[in-house]
C-alpha cells in the first residue's frame, strides 16, 4: 500500500508553473500510489466550487482523472471546498484532524493551523470564517464579489503576515503534544508552515515523530508511506 501525502500548493491562476508541477508531480510521483492525502492549502483562495474560471476547472478536471484514491483536508485557505468539488474530482474530504490506520499504527493527519496557537489574531478570527453563517452568506454573493472580499483579505493577512515573529508563525510544542497525546498517536503528518522537518516529541510513554510536509514554492517536501515505511522526499518540477 502505497500513500502519497502533499500539502500548501496554494494553486494560483495567476502562477500557471504551480498547476503544470502539480501535473508532473501526479504522473511522476502518484502514477503507482494507492491514495494520495491533499493536506490543505491546495488553493490559494478557493471561494465556492461553483468557480468557473478556466485555472479552476483545470484543476479539477486534472484531480479527477487520477486512478488512485483522493483524500483532501480543508487548509486555511480553501475551506470553502465543498460537496461539488468533491463530487466532481472524486475527493472524499477529511475532518481536520483525522487519525487513519497505515499498517497497524494509527496516524494523525491534520493541515498544521491549530497547532499555531500563538497567532492569536488568527486563532480568533478562525472560527468567524468557518461558521455556517458566515460561509451561506459569502457563498450568497455573486462570484465576482467574492473575487473581490476575497482579495482584499488576502491582501490584509499579508500585511498582518509580515509584521507578525517567526515563532509565532510554528506550532507550539504543547498544541502538537495535546493533540497527539488526545489521539493516542506516535504520528502527526501536517503542513501549513512550509517548515517542511521531522520533528521528535517526548510524549509520555513514547517518542512521538511529527512529519511536516512542505510549500510548493520553488520545490516541495511531500511524504510517501509504503506499508509502514515513511519517507519524507524533495520534489523538484524545474529540474
Ligand atoms: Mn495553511
Amino acid at each position: 500500500m502505497k500513500r502519497v501525502f502533499i500539502s500548501d500548493l496554494h494553486l494560483d491562476e495567476n502562477e500557471s508553473v504551480l498547476r503544470d508541477a502539480l501535473a508532473h508531480f501526479l504522473k511522476t510521483q502518484c502514477s503507482d500510489a494507492d491514495e494520495l492525502y491533499i493536506l490543505g492549502d491546495l488553493f490559494e483562495a478557493w471561494i465556492g466550487d461553483d468557480d468557473p474560471r478556466e485555472h479552476s476547472r483545470a484543476i479539477v478536471h486534472m484531480l479527477s482523472a487520477l486512478t488512485c484514491s483522493l483524500f483532501i483536508m480543508h487548509g486555511n485557505r480553501d475551506f470553502l471546498i465543498g460537496d461539488q468539488f468533491c463530487r466532481e474530482t472524486g475527493a472524499k474530504l477529511l475532518k481536520d484532524p483525522t487519525v487513519i490506520s497505515i499498517g497497524d499504527e494509527n496516524v494523525l493527519l491534520s493541515h498544521g493551523d491549530s497547532f499555531c496557537t500563538l497567532d492569536l489574531g488568527y486563532q480568533k478570527l478562525k472560527p468567524i470564517l468557518r461558521s455556517k453563517e458566515f460561509q451561506r452568506e459569502f457563498l450568497q454573493k455573486d462570484f465576482k464579489e467574492r473575487e473581490l472580499i476575497s482579495k482584499q483579505m488576502r491582501g490584509e493577512s499579508k500585511k498582518q503576515t509580515e509584521n507578525k515573529d517567526e515563532e509565532i508563525m510554528d506550532v507550539t510544542h504543547d498544541a502538537v503534544l495535546l493533540a497527539m497525546e488526545q489521539n493516542q498517536v506516535r504520528r502527526l503528518i501536517h503542513g501549513h508552515t512550509h517548515r517542511p522537518a521531522i520533528h521528535e516529541h517526548r510524549l509520555k510513554d513514547r517518542v512521538g515523530l511529527r512529519y511536516v510536509l512542505g510549500d510548493w514554492r520553488p520545490s516541495t517536501t511531500f511524504l510517501v508511506t509504503e506499508d509502514t515505511n515513511y519517507d519524507l522526499r524533495n520534489f523538484n518540477y524545474n529540474a
